[in-house]
């Protein structure tokens, strides 16, 4: 009877064979699990820090209940040539910062004013691209594409590569009842591409109807009595009453009550996102 004689180097072939069939193996299943990449969710590179949104939508919700004597001024809408470039002026006057929610399709019309407002130190927030709410809350992907693309515009406008605004202002604000469906699954996605939200508390009804200055102004101190902090919303805009004749003497008033100002940089660089 014949022995099966297994020499040295058969028995060292059959080991780098098994060897090379589990390599294959390995690899194969884990390419074939891999989800397709939809360029829509791909993140700019500076939002993938480590971080948790979390943190700052808690600190934007926390601000309202807040006993400090702050107030945040937001502009909405913008940019405009003429309302954004007299706010601006009236900021510096002032020594003041501001935030801004810009729109999209403005910034690629007025791309130098946006590059202004951040070199001259206020927060460039995002206010999605259309401004059209049909458009916006479409599906999934066109409400994200509408943000991610804002920042694409503003990172092209000021120079920096893969701006990422952190915070973004539903038009209308988040609570208005018309797309409240939409605007619910919408926060959510917002948590999912890495960034918060913010509403207001105060405000000096310039898109309403048209004011004059000194009712803007009264109009603001009515809705900043018994408020500590405030989060007020105006427009950079002309086409309905002009803030930007108001802001002067609304800046005066609100230091005169004992206010500080801040922007949004306070709260996004205390989480470390930068
Ligand atoms: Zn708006």
């Amino acid at each position: 009877m014949k022995f099966l004689v297994v020499t040295k180097q058969q028995l060292l072939i059959l080991a780098f064979f098994i060897a090379f069939l589990s390599i294959f193996f390995c690899f194969y299943t884990s390419f074939a699990q891999k989800p397709e990449i939809n360029n829509n969710y791909i993140l700019p590179s500076s939002s993938q820090n480590n971080f948790s949104m979390f943190n700052l939508q808690e600190d934007l919700d926390a601000i309202y209940s807040s006993n400090e004597k702050v107030a945040y001024l937001t502009f909405d809408d913008g940019p405009t040539k003429i309302a954004t470039t007299k706010i601006l002026d009236v900021l510096k006057e002032n020594d003041v910062h501001a935030s801004f929610f810009v729109i999209g399709y403005r910034v690629e019309e007025f791309p130098n004013i946006v590059k202004r407002a951040y070199k001259e130190g206020h927060f460039i927030a995002n206010h999605g691209y259309s401004h059209n709410n049909s458009k916006l809350y479409k599906s999934k992907n066109s409400f994200i594409s509408e943000i991610l693309d804002t920042d694409d515009s503003i990172s092209r406008a000021i120079g920096i590569n893969d701006y990422h605004s952190y915070i973004f202002r539903f038009p209308n604000g988040s609570k208005s009842t018309k797309y409240s469906v939409a605007k619910k699954n919408c926060k959510n996605y917002l948590k999912e591409i890495g960034y918060s939200y913010i509403d207001w508390n105060a405000l000096n009804n310039d898109s309403i109807k048209k004011y004059s200055s000194y009712e803007l102004l009264n109009n603001l101190k009515n809705s900043v009595k018994g408020k500590n902090s405030l989060v007020i919303l105006m427009h950079d805009t002309i086409d309905v009453s002009k803030s930007y004749e108001s802001l002067d003497s609304s800046i005066k008033f609100l230091k005169e009550q004992g206010y500080s100002f801040k922007t949004f940089y306070d709260l996004v660089q205390g989480q470390n996102l930068k």
